[in-house]
């Protein structure tokens, strides 16, 4: 047993991992969990959580434990060797997990616990797993009879093919378009980088003149910068039908979004719903279609006069620019001229004044302050040198939960920002550990002379991943499956992390987080209102366009049924009658792009954005009453959200903390619409 991947002495061993260990380690551990299931099977005595449940869990937790360092490899340090043992022991563990979820006796074992006696005298956390590993069951069809099962498993791996083409349709569709420009005159206004990369992208092709193409980088600055219309137009047009009717039909979706919602209909039939929305929702915090519904129009209502203010002050400040009426391929070009005539300020202006140590101390602060915590350097083996290690502590020094710092980009490391769990927190009948988090970002380096320099939206982005890692960190749950994150609804995970981003706003914050790298005064309180200015252009009519994709994708997946097959295009259109203060042409074909939810994993929870948004706006506020580092609002936000995890609904820790139930108020405050 000297295979690194499988040490549980200590805390990973980043530096001995070689890529030839993975097979091995993952062999000897997958071969370890048959070998338990199958006893567990022929076991003749009733299951108990003892001889049963815990044993299950004890293996989930060493495995996650072996492959979470596998996987965080893969992502922060990939070579060709380490992608290969990846992928292959990937299959392995993906096919372990699929037998488990649908080991019908497995479920039957689960379900007798759940129907004993003894199931009355677990802890309410032995009861939630075990509920939430028969839902999963149920979910996956388990309950079914043999002919129903079949079906189901068919319509699953039906609608897995769909997403695919619907996204690769997509693609196809956006690679497919391409105009080339030849005179130049024609792209005045858009930045000089943007012309030279069009001019290297014709070239690539042989051609002469200016490439512009449909994906964003391409697509964007022409939107927002080009002051000629016609070929604003042009892109527009061809951006708003992709994969539709109107423009190849061999990439069209419009089938496949019929076929997807009559799928997603039956399977939610199959299991006894009243649709798909239903069954969506089940994992979720919101109880049904009609709360996330209202939910949305008292926000939809409350936005609506700010949003129709931005249009007004849009529409107007068009005529300036010699534009009689506002077309769609006119909005983003206008509002950035609207933009930069009101605050105009650099995004290089305001890194300046956040060099990487200021930013990490007063992150730091505010943790500390709110937390009553001791967040310390300390040492642990990395997978690279620029990786910091810390500890995090009660103030009586007891130690609560460990942290790696992953922050600049380099090559052979994944993009973006992520949270990930290297350790969880469990107490079992055998052993114990506290958590320990991986946090992962890619800003840029310090250069020679001068420190690694983040922009605000960096800055939010490490709050923002912080947040995540505070959940996983400071849990008292002691049952690994739903210690952390683990066993949160899927809309409630994002409250601690957005939560998080509210500090970045806040100047009694920010006065003490910057440094301006030269001449080391703190930012200046008259740029700092310029930024929050900026925040919050437009924020109305934002509002509502994130609300109409919510309600469409929400109402979407409630009515339709065989009997009833809703058209999207038309459905669209009475939200927008509702609520809309931007209308798309007629011939938008929004939904056929909108990959979400037809290929995503955002079906029925596409309004978990600005539920999420609510959520922390409104957790937030309680230290805006209090104080915004007031560690009396913190302590109960820890107790009561943060160490609470998995163990209890997500509502139930909200008003705990709240006192009352989530209201809009505080986000509608915070973007300016009070
Ligand atoms: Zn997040």
């Amino acid at each position: 047993m000297n295979n690194p991947v499988l040490n549980r002495q200590s805390l990973p061993l980043f530096d001995q991992i070689k890529p030839d260990h993975i097979s091995p380690a993952i062999e000897s551990i997958l071969k370890e969990a048959n070998t338990l299931i199958e006893s567990l099977k022929k076991k003749g005595a009733t299951a108990s959580w003892e001889n049963f449940v815990e044993p299950i869990e004890i293996i989930s937790e060493k495995i996650s434990r072996a492959w979470g360092q596998i996987e965080h490899l893969n992502a922060v340090v990939n070579s060709d060797n380490l992608r290969k043992a990846y992928n292959d022991n990937l299959i392995k563990l993906t096919e372990f997990y699929t037998n488990l979820s649908q080991d019908e006796s497995l479920y039957k074992k689960y379900q007798s616990l759940k129907d004993s006696e003894a199931f009355k005298s677990l802890t309410s956390s032995q009861k939630r797993i075990i509920d939430n590993v028969l839902r999963e069951f149920k979910l996956g069809g388990a309950e079914l009879n043999e002919t129903d099962k079949n079906r189901f498993k068919a319509i699953q791996e039906k609608l897995a093919k769909l997403s695919t083409q619907f996204e690769e349709n997509i693609l196809d569709a956006t690679n497919e378009f391409s105009i080339i420009v030849n005179n130049l005159d024609e792209l005045m206004g858009i930045p000089e980088e943007n012309i030279k990369k069009a001019l290297a992208d014709a070239k690539e092709d042989k051609k002469e003149g200016y490439k512009f193409t449909l994906h964003l980088p391409s697509y964007l600055p022409v939107m927002q910068y080009a002051d000629s219309r016609p070929l604003r137009e042009k892109l527009y047009h061809a951006y708003a039908t992709r994969a539709s009717e109107l423009a190849s039909p061999k990439f069209d979706n419009t089938k496949l979004i019929e076929e997807i919602l009559a799928l997603r209909y039956e399977s939610s039939k199959l299991l006894g719903f009243k649709n798909f929305a239903e069954m969506s929702l089940v994992t979720k915090m919101a109880k049904s279609s009609e709360e996330v519904i209202s939910f949305l129009m008292d926000l939809a209502n409350k936005a609506k006069p700010f949003a129709l203010k931005d249009m007004d002050e849009l529409k107007s400040f068009s005529k300036t620019l010699n534009i009689e009426k506002l077309e769609a391929w006119d909005v983003a070009y206008v509002s950035e001229k609207l933009r930069q005539a009101k605050y105009s300020f650099s995004e290089n202006e305001v890194k300046q004044y956040f060099p990487e140590h200021r930013v990490l101390k007063g992150l730091f602060k505010v943790v500390e302050a709110i937390f009553k915590l001791k967040i310390i350097k300390s040492d642990a083996p990395t997978w690279h040198k620029d990786v910091s290690f810390y500890s995090i502590k009660n103030e009586d020094d007891e130690l609560i939960g460990q942290f790696y710092f992953d922050l600049y980009a380099r090559n052979h490391k994944r993009g973006g920002a992520w949270m990930d769990e290297a350790i969880s927190r469990y107490k079992n009948s055998l052993e114990s550990s506290h958590p320990v988090a991986f946090l992962t970002c890619n800003f840029s380096s310090p250069s020679e002379n001068k420190p690694a320099l983040f922009s605000h939206d960096d800055v939010i982005t490490l709050f923002h991943e912080f947040g995540h890692g505070l959940h996983h960190m400071l849990t008292t749950v002691d049952d690994y499956s739903i210690s952390g994150i683990k066993g949160v609804e899927w809309d409630a995970v994002e409250l601690p992390s957005q939560f998080m981003e509210n500090f970045c706003w806040e100047w009694e914050v920010l006065k003490h987080m910057t440094e301006h790298v030269d001449n080391k005064n703190p930012l200046p309180k008259t740029l700092f209102d310029k930024m929050i200015e900026a925040k919050n252009f437009q924020s109305g009519m934002q509002t509502l366009r994130q609300i109409e994709f919510s309600l469409f994708d929400i109402k979407l997946h409630t009515e339709y049924s065989n009997q009833n097959k809703i058209n999207p295009l038309t459905l669209l259109e009475t939200i927008r009658d509702e609520i809309a203060v931007v209308r798309p042409p007629s011939w938008n074909r929004f939904p056929n792009s909108f990959s979400h939810i037809f290929a995503g994993g955002y079906a029925a929870g596409y309004y978990s954005y600005k539920w999420a948004e609510v959520l922390a706006s409104d957790a937030f506020s309680l230290f805006e009453e209090q104080g915004i580092l007031s560690s009396h609002a913190g302590q109960k936000f820890r107790t009561e959200v943060l160490s609470k995890g998995g163990s209890r609904p997500a509502m139930e820790s909200f008003v705990a903390f709240r006192g009352r139930e989530p209201s809009v108020d505080a986000l509608l405050r915070h973007n300016g619409m009070a």
